[in-house]
């Protein structure tokens, strides 16, 4: 094994038969080829597989050159696919495409998928993958924050549809993941603080020894420190890799994960999903919404809201909506949006509500109502 690959962190996703490694650490690109040849027993058969490297503009530009360069010195032959980038590629088009240019290639059902880019490729490719010859391997090289520490981790692929986010899509596994930090350099700053939410999201659902972590080490984090990256995403897969092993298809547990998610979903639906917030800095509204709520409920101390406030919006996230607030509409629409939230159930609805930091649990039974008095309040206060 190379000493990148070998000196990498590493978590296994222990799904049993479908068990995986996700390797993480600085400059694992490079050596990606030699990563794969030691964690891919099916890159041993005769012929070897070959890969299909799907990837966006950006990354390619930046990257591919790399990525590429391994595959040859190891003797893994490769196609690309460069796709445009952002949420619009997630399209049925965009998949129809892809489908047909697999085959038109010759893509066997033995051959391989690399998934190179942020969540969008990850999701796009990734659902590829899972339907094509009705199921090829692929591996997750994500490149950016969010992708590395949540969407690369726990099979959910998946495209949009008019009529919502992710709504067509399945559970499909890798087969390695890896996680190089040296990439985040080029990542816009705003890109890295939206990804860093989600970081944040690990520590107040279930550690607060991390979220104190964070507080003190967040800004090596955002600085780029390699030791530190590789720290906070490690400690965040193998949180999600534990939940996902207890619950592949989020029946239960998997749950957890969509802290500060009902409410981030509702603003960026809201918006109309028009950029204006990334995910992941409608996730850090959101999560703020859920403490407070939870305080507000008397389930947790008013203080525990106020410590993830003050650590988001310390590090640059948003934490409320006033920058938005002219173009959100009232709460009663905002309430109604997270009713038809897929997560809902019946007339109540679920919420990953907390009692302290690190302390979150699922609310089935939320009235309707009790939300959307409390969105009103947030909503005259930031107003
Ligand atoms: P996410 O992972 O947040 O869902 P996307 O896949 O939409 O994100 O990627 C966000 C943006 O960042 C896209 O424009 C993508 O091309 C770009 N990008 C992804 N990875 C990198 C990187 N390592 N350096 C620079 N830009 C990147
Ligand atoms: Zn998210």
């Amino acid at each position: 094994m190379s000493t990148a690959c070998k000196e990498a962190q590493a978590v296994t996703v222990g799904l049993g038969g479908r068990a995986y490694e996700i390797r993480i650490g600085a400059g694992l690109l490079a050596e990606a080829a030699d990563c794969m040849l030691a964690h891919l027993d099916f890159l041993d058969a005769t012929p070897r597989p070959r890969a299909a490297i799907i990837t966006d503009r950006n990354v390619a530009r930046l990257y591919l050159d790399e990525l590429e360069s391994s595959l040859n010195a190891a003797g893994i032959a490769h196609e690309t696919r460069i796709l445009p980038p952002g949420e619009a590629t997630k399209s049925f088009a965009h998949y129809h495409q892809l489908s047909e240019w697999l085959l038109e290639r010759r893509f066997e059902r033995g051959d391989f998928i690399i998934a190179f880019g942020g969540g969008v490729i990850g999701d796009l490719a990734g659902f590829a993958a899972a339907t094509l010859r009705r199921g090829m391997r692929f591996v997750q090289i994500p490149t950016t924050l969010l992708a590395q520490v949540d969407s690369s981790v726990g099979g959910k692929t998946g495209i949009n549809s008019t009529h919502g986010k992710n709504l067509i899509g399945a559970f499909h596994q890798p087969s390695l993941v890896i996680a190089d930090t040296s990439v985040l350099d080029t990542l816009p700053r705003r890109e890295l603080l939206a990804g860093y939410a989600e970081v944040v999201k690990y520590g107040l659902l279930g550690d607060a020894a991390f979220f104190a972590w964070l507080e003190d080490n967040g800004a090596r984090v955002l600085a780029g420190d390699g030791q530190a990256l590789a720290r906070a995403i490690r400690t965040c897969c193998e949180m999600k890799s534990a939940i996902v092993a207890r619950d592949e298809r989020e029946s239960g547990v998997r749950a957890l994960l969509n802290l500060g998610h009902t409410f981030g979903h509702a603003l960026e639906a809201a918006l109309g999903y028009d950029g204006t917030l990334l995910h992941g800095e409608a996730v850090a509204i959101g999560m703020v919404q859920a403490l407070r709520f939870s305080a507000r409920e008397g389930l947790c101390p008013a203080e525990c809201a106020s410590r993830a406030e003050a650590h988001l919006s310390a590090l640059g996230l948003p934490v409320d909506t006033s920058a938005i607030r002219d173009r959100l509409p009232g709460a009663e629409a905002l309430a109604a949006i997270m009713a038809q939230d897929k997560k809902a159930k019946g007339g109540k609805l679920v919420f990953i509500l907390a009692r302290g930091i690190g302390e979150a649990f699922i609310a089935e039974d939320v009235p309707a109502r009790r939300v959307e008095d409390f969105l009103r309040g947030e909503l005259e206060r930031d107003g």
